[in-house]
């Protein structure tokens, strides 16, 4: 898919804002269900917390971004 062409600032732009998206979505679900949003029996405060790790696991957002800028400076 790549052609043989190194896509690691394109993969690393993709997981930030993924992740960006990732973390709005969540706040706003929260957000909409109010007090219930926040309340660990609800569905929703799980999902809330679950994506944190998104921007940390597998590489964090700072580090992608440190990535992104390395490789646009060469
Ligand atoms: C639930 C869970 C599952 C995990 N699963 C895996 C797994 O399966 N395999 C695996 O390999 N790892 C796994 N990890 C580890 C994960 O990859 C690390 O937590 C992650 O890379 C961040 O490293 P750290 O926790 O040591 O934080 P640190 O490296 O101490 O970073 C702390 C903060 O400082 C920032 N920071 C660090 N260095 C810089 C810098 N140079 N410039 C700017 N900001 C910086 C980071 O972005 C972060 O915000 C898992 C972690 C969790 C919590």
């Amino acid at each position: 898919m790549g052609a043989g062409k190194n896509q690691v600032k394109e993969i690393s732009m993709a997981k930030n804002f993924a992740c960006m998206v990732s973390d709005r979505v969540t706040y706003d679900a929260v957000q909409i269900h109010g007090g219930f949003g926040y309340m660990r029996e609800y569905l929703v405060e799980r999902l809330y917390r679950d994506n944190r790790i998104l921007s940390i696991g597998g590489g964090t957002q700072e580090i992608m971004k440190e990535i992104i800028s390395k490789i646009i400076l060469q």
